[in-house]
């Protein structure tokens, strides 16, 4: 009997080898779902930011359509034949997997049954319960940077509207944008095109979440109508390429933005809203929050923290080669700082943190960091507080002792407040959602 005399036979093998490797790769891919979300797990990662998919069990049949349709890699997966959130607080929203599911068992929601999360009510025209005071973007739970490019200029057309039937107040501006991601760029070339009186208040630089990407990130979105500039054609591009366009734009159309100045107080009066910032008041007859949902960074508090030397990212280590850095948190980010930066020629560093465990962060992160630690290539101080920030050096406290270490740069990295705080204390009206589509 050969193969020749027998080809049912040989077409049977061939199916039967394929067969085998798709059962072995498929089990193979489950096996690397499952450590995926077992190391999220251990890191206390299992709840996602904002809008994300809710995957009915009964009608998910594993055909698995929703993993190549996310744009994120490795944020859902299969495991036991079903498609679930490996990788929860990666999953931005973009809401892919539910559009390509075929049996629809992939609903969008908002919050889950443990972590609910804080929505502002607004009316379909952007303004919450406070006459003149306006949200879009992330902040009002729609993630993607394509809807807030998009909500960003509706607002201001609403705010325009607004404006041209209430009469004008000396001294007072006609809106004050907080915040300069998408959202607030695109509300801020809506008044610069509108001819309003404006100003633009970013904590941090232009971009908002955008500039925190990871380096050569792949961003997809789709095109948005940007004020001034028109259709914006990006689906698939850079971090790099985005922030460039940004900047260019704010170059070429000349919109004002003032940078590293943080809103801390919105006061609606009468006549006017004041807006307070670290660096001054501002009157205004509008106020758009714009300020997304990631928060702002959590200082220390501490003497000597207002010197440039402190900051509250890294965004390129080589940028510390030769000095004496010290990271202070205890999170993935505080040990993913340090670790690069111990890679970086010639720097020293030092890791301070509070506590004498770093539960909240990744195995794979805790572990690297005790090798680097008795490897002598960095300097691990548990159950430490930074108590003062000189210019050459910082004083630490362990356990009622101060130890003063040279230092050129404070890197801190301990996490962020969330802006419910701000829109209560303004007296918008949240309503927290617990896993509601
Ligand atoms: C890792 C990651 C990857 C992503 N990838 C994509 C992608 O590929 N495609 C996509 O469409 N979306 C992606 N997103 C989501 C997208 O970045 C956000 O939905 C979008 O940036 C929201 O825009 P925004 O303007 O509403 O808010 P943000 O971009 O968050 O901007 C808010 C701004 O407000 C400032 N601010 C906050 N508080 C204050 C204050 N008190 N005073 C002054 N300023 C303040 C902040 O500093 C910030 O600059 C991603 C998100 C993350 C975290």
């Amino acid at each position: 009997m050969s193969l020749v005399e027998f080809p049912y036979l040989f077409y049977g093998l061939i199916i039967g080898v394929i067969f085998l490797v798709y059962i072995f790769s498929g089990r193979r891919t489950e096996a690397v779902n499952r450590a995926i979300k077992m190391e999220q797990i251990d890191a206390g990662l299992t709840e996602p930011a904002s809008l994300h998919p809710a995957i009915d069990p009964g009608l998910c049949m594993g055909c698995a359509a929703c993993v190549p349709a996310c744009p994120e890699k490795n944020v859902i997966g299969i495991i036991d034949k079903k498609a679930e959130l490996i990788t929860p607080t990666n999953c931005i929203g973009h809401g892919a997997c539910a559009a390509a599911c075929p049996v629809d068992a992939i609903t969008l929601v908002f919050g889950t049954e443990k972590r609910g999360v804080d929505i502002p009510h607004v009316t379909p025209n952007f303004e919450t319960n406070i006459a003149g005071v306006y949200i879009a973007g992330e902040l009002g739970g729609m993630g993607l940077i394509r809807n807030a490019i998009e909500q960003g200029r509706q607002a201001m057309d609403a705010i325009a509207d607004r404006l041209g039937d209430l009469p004008a107040v000396d001294d007072v501006l006609d809106v004050v944008i907080i915040g300069a991601g998408p959202a607030g760029f695109s509300a801020s070339l809506g008044a610069l095109e509108k001819g309003l009186q404006y100003a633009t208040l970013e904590q941090d630089s232009l971009g908002g979440t955008v500039s925190h990407y990871p380096r050569g990130k792949i961003v997809m979105t789709q095109p948005a109508m940007l004020p001034i500039v028109g259709k914006t054609q990006f689906r698939e591009t850079t971090k790099e390429k985005l922030m460039e366009f940004w900047t260019d734009t704010a170059a070429t159309t000349g919109v004002q933005i003032n940078t590293h100045e943080r809103v801390s107080q919105v006061e609606a009066g009468d006549t006017y809203i004041e807006t307070v910032s670290d660096k001054g008041r501002y009157r205004s007859r509008a106020v758009l929050l714009a300020i997304g949902r990631r928060g702002t960074p959590r200082k220390l508090d501490v003497p000597g923290e207002d010197q440039p030397k402190v900051v509250y990212k890294l965004v390129d280590p080589a940028q510390y080669a030769g000095q004496h850095v010290l990271v202070v948190g205890g999170g993935d980010s505080a040990l993913e700082a340090a670790l690069a930066l111990a890679d970086t020629p010639r720097t020293t560093v030092t890791l301070s943190y509070r506590s004498e465990a770093f539960s909240r962060a990744k195995k794979k992160n805790r572990d690297q960091i005790d090798e680097y630690a008795a490897a002598k290539r960095m300097r691990v101080l548990m159950k430490t507080n930074v108590r003062e920030i000189g210019s050459d050096h910082v004083i630490i406290e362990r356990e009622g002792e101060d130890l003063k270490i040279s230092n050129n740069t404070v890197i801190v990295c301990a996490g962020g407040i969330l802006p419910t705080g701000f829109l209560k204390e303004i007296g918008i009206e949240v309503h927290t959602k617990y896993g509601t589509a």
